[in-house]
């Protein structure tokens, strides 16, 4: 089975039963003699680590270390978070963002770090979906150093999948989040067009599926109607679940629809998305091939949700 999108680390056994064998934390982990079968993912700051070859023009590869280079990692770390298995091999995500200058240890040679957004799908997509996994944990942590109830002090658990106040007195626990986003190709009135917009945010003239966040109370479908028709004006019906994409940027992730429009006249309402149109199958192919517009990423479901509407015919 292969990717079907960017950071879906489909490979992953999450193995959440060890996350509460403490003694097996403490053999793999956190103990002295952990470490053998370790595969460390180190974070920064929301930036992840990569070894690139500029030089030569090669495409950046993640940096998951192994060995003494992992040991230097696990020992500096301020956080350490069990991610799963693959096989023998234990992967672990360490948070160095209390590190002033994280280039102050002994990375190993070309290894730097950067922006995983900013990657794009420059990397591996298995690989790219451990980073993005390790990434939204250390950044869940890093921002939850706090109970969010009574403002004491967290400490991390489970093997770092939750965190829980060290306030007696209030002792909640606290669990990663994961915000839902709805994304939808929505089809004009007769089928031969799909509506495309263009965000501020995108780098290039890049025309995408409209997108947005569920809002508490809300059912998906009630907000993928909300959010078309607040960016664009228009009015959808028959609204079928398709897929999902993992976007931990920082923690959402995206359920991809199909929506069927009942009303044609497109006003931008919204400050972000700057234009909206109806695109034509043939529009659509001209964008892949390469024109001054152009179509969402491979691997991402935005893209996968418009070639499953340009190749159903
Ligand atoms: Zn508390």
């Amino acid at each position: 089975m292969s990717s079907k999108f960017y950071y879906d680390d489909i490979t992953l056994d999450r193995a959440h039963q060890l996350r509460t064998d403490d003694e097996w934390l403490t053999a793999n982990l956190t103990g002295e003699s952990a470490g053998s079968n370790s595969h460390i993912i180190p974070v920064w700051r929301d930036k992840s680590l990569v070894f690139t070859d500029e030089q030569n023009a090669a495409a950046p590869q993640a940096a998951i270390l192994r060995g003494e280079a992992a040991e230097l990692i696990r020992q500096n770390a301020a956080t350490l978070v069990f991610l799963g298995l693959e096989g023998d091999a234990i992967y672990y995500a360490a948070d160095l963002s209390h590190l002033e200058d994280p280039h102050s240890l002994p990375l190993p040679d070309g290894a730097i770090f950067e922006d995983l957004r900013r990657l794009a799908t420059a990397l591996d997509p298995i690989d790219a979906g451990y980073l993005a996994y390790a990434r939204a944990l250390v950044h869940w942590h890093r921002g939850h150093q706090f109970c969010g109830v009574c403002g004491s002090e967290t400490q991390a658990g489970r093997g770092g999948h939750d965190r829980a106040c060290l306030n007696s007195d209030c002792g909640k626990v606290h669990f990663p989040r994961t915000d839902p986003a709805v994304i939808m190709l929505v089809t004009h009135p007769n089928e031969d067009s799909c509506l495309l917009g263009h965000n501020k945010k995108f780098q290039g003239l890049r025309y995408s599926t409209i997108a947005g966040f569920v809002e508490p109370g809300e059912m998906l479908e009630q907000a993928v109607a909300r959010e078309v028709y607040e960016e664009t004006n228009i009015q959808v019906v028959d609204v079928e679940y398709k897929a999902s994409q993992p976007w931990p940027f920082p923690a959402s992730i995206m359920l991809g629809f199909r929506a069927r429009a009942i009303s044609t006249e497109i006003i931008c309402h919204d400050q972000e998305l700057v234009e909206a149109k109806w695109f034509s199958r043939e529009e659509v192919l001209e964008m892949a091939d390469g024109h001054e517009t152009l179509p969402p990423t491979n691997l991402s479901i935005s893209r996968w949700l418009i070639d499953g509407w340009l190749y159903e015919k």
